[in-house]
């Protein structure tokens, strides 16, 4: 049994335990509060720490799902066991609608707009008359469960914590999928994920939904705990501090959630108790310990505590289970020869800038065509117009004879464009296999719920296949279980050349593919592009290693300040006096 495995199964019995021992009820009482906390921290985690967006309204969230129960259960008798799924209604859909027009605008729009959330809400729910204004609603029943009431904090811990540990499974299983690749895919900056055909958008949304249902069920049980709400536990300051939670047990960890909430939970009663004590007075002192911890947690371990705690624990490698699984299926190649990507007059003007002037060429099946030219030529820029990453100012690009140059990134990928970038784009907490794993995102189509319940298992078995072979193919296997953050520059490039193979693309563009590359692995690279032409793919080849190219490649386009130079064979360009001159001019 794993390490992982025999730790849940200790930390589920050590909590079936507690409530049986003669332990004080404050204890009790506090476990449940820590409870409580984790459900929304994991929500936190997901959506800050693995999808990088943060949150100050989640206790607002919890504020919905509380009122919702505790109105409805008081005033028209509705059962527990339904307003919980109507707080997840309303909560579900306040937080669609603010994912919805928070989320399509990037930087700092969340978290201001979570502020506002979080405010308002709070102060809409002091002062509305039916909500019992600031003094709040009073005398909300226990739940009963089975016949029993829960009306003790031991029995009520049971409940509470029976859903942490659902939430706990379900977040990890989440985490260990498609679904949960691409949530991690659009942290720090989403071209990359829309590159492996992520609907980015579409998963922000769907993370701030479901860090808010967690939210919603933890205010349910939070109402039935209390038996009376009042705003203030759904205020920003709350909000802050659930965040603070997240950041000090671990923003990226489902287990650092637990860990957060305990952490600051306990300490705060400490510090509620002693500071006053040390210092005199009656001031929140805790706030100002909390504010100090919290830069000491950012300078000095920056992923929290779980993480200072997991780097010590054995490192568990992935259980190899998918060999027998069925192969993903394949698209139609070309025919050789035919004319894959056409790229006709395109421009790209940056400001006054012309990166990119009226270029036009092709790549047709089964050929490897090489884009060489000094820095700033506006190589990477073509690769960025051809793949959707930036608008073409004018100019047409038509793949297999559909146009293409106004798709978004993603639909360009679905119809077989894969690509590597010049500055490598990965995810380095994740194995080597799971980064090249997305690059198959668009093969499978498994979303967030089967993801939670475990539903797809055997789709994940042939995402897991199709990523091992495609790093076999470039001879990486060994490495599949490491961390991708952990490798040399080279071994990393090669990572991205897999991750785009595991798309089945029918046009590749490799942009500077062996920079930082060793002697051995430039042979090794050049032999899979040689294999993969073979197999008739088209490749486009942006590469400044010259005898690489020359050895390589079969017609060869030479771009100078975004004007191209001339196009033809490797020998045809190396006897031309222009590119001689633009090379002697800049870099040889
Ligand atoms: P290459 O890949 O051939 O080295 P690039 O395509 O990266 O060249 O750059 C071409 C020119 O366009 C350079 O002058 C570069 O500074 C400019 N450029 C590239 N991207 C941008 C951008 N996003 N905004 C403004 N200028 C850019
Ligand atoms: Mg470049």
């Amino acid at each position: 049994m794993s390490m992982r495995r025999t730790f849940l199964i200790g930390f589920v019995v050590l909590l079936a335990l507690l409530p049986q021992l003669p332990v004080p009820e404050f204890w009790i009482t506090q476990a449940n509060y820590i409870g409580l906390y984790t459900l929304v921290v994991i929500g936190l985690v997901l959506l800050t720490g693995v999808a990088g967006l943060t949150s100050f309204g989640q206790a607002a969230f919890v504020g919905l799902g509380a009122y919702t129960a505790a109105y409805l259960t008081l005033t028209h008798g509705v059962s527990p066991w339904l307003t919980v799924w109507i707080g997840l209604v309303f909560t579900g859909l306040a937080a669609l609608v603010l994912g919805w027009i928070t989320l399509r605008m990037s930087g700092h729009y969340l978290p201001l707009a979570t502020i506002a959330w979080g405010l308002s809400l709070y102060y809409l729910l002091g002062n509305i008359d039916a909500l019992g204004k600031y003094d709040g609603l009073l005398g909300v029943p226990a739940l009963s469960f089975f016949g029993t009431e829960l009306k003790t904090g031991r029995s009520f811990f049971y409940l509470l914590w029976a859903l942490v540990v659902l939430a706990s499974i379900a977040a990890t299983n989440l985490l260990d999928s498609r679904a949960g690749r691409a949530l991690r895919a659009v942290k720090g900056g989403t071209t990359m994920a829309e590159a492996m055909g992520v609907n980015t958008y579409r998963t922000k949304v769907t993370a701030f939904v479901l860090a808010a249902l967690l939210a919603s069920i933890s205010g349910w049980l939070f109402a039935h705990f209390q038996r009376t709400v009042n705003p203030s536990p759904f205020g920003l300051k709350m909000g802050i501090e659930y965040l603070f939670m997240a950041v000090i047990g671990g923003v990226g960890h489902v287990w650092g959630a637990l860990m957060g909430a305990a952490v600051v939970k306990i300490l705060e009663d400490q510090l509620q108790v002693w500071l006053p004590k040390l210092l005199g007075g009656s001031g929140n002192y805790e706030i100002i310990v909390f504010g100090i911890l919290l830069v000491l947690v950012l300078q000095y371990a920056r992923d929290g505590i779980w993480a200072f705690i997991e780097a010590r624990l054995p490192r568990v490698q992935r259980q190899v289970d998918w060999h027998d699984a069925p192969a993903l299926p394949e698209r139609p190649r070309p025919s050789h020869g035919a004319v894959v990507l056409d790229v006709l007059a395109v421009r790209k003007e940056f400001g006054g800038l012309v990166a990119v002037n009226d270029v036009s060429f092709q790549v047709r099946a089964g050929e490897i065509l090489g884009l060489i030219g000094p820095n700033g030529a506006g190589k990477s820029t073509t690769f960025n117009l051809v793949t959707g990453v930036l608008p073409a100012t004018r100019g047409l690009v038509t793949l297999l004879g559909e146009r293409i140059d106004s798709l978004p990134s993603r639909e360009i990928a679905r119809r077989g464009v894969s690509r590597t970038f010049q500055h490598v784009k990965m995810i380095a907490g994740m194995t080597v296999l799971e980064n090249v794993a997305l690059g198959a995102h668009l093969r499978g189509s498994r979303g967030v719920a089967s993801a939670l319940l475990r539903l797809d298992r055997a789709e994940e078995r042939q995402l897991l296949k199709e990523a091992e072979q495609q790093l076999r193919r470039i001879g990486m296997e060994g490495s599949m279980h490491e961390l991708a953050g952990n490798l040399a520059l080279g071994p990393q490039r090669l990572m991205e050349i897999a991750r785009a193979l595991c798309a089945d693309p029918t046009l590749l563009l490799l942009d500077e593919p062996a920079a930082g590359l060793r002697l051995k692995e430039k042979q090794g690279l050049a032999d899979v592009l040689r294999q993969l032409r073979g197999e008739g793919l088209s490749i486009l080849l942006v590469e400044h290693d010259m005898d690489l190219v020359m050895g390589l490649v079969d017609r060869i386009v030479v771009m100078e300040f975004g004007t191209l130079l001339i196009e033809g064979t490797p020998e045809e360009v190396q006897a031309s006096p222009a590119v001689r001159a633009a090379y002697l001019g800049t870099e040889h």
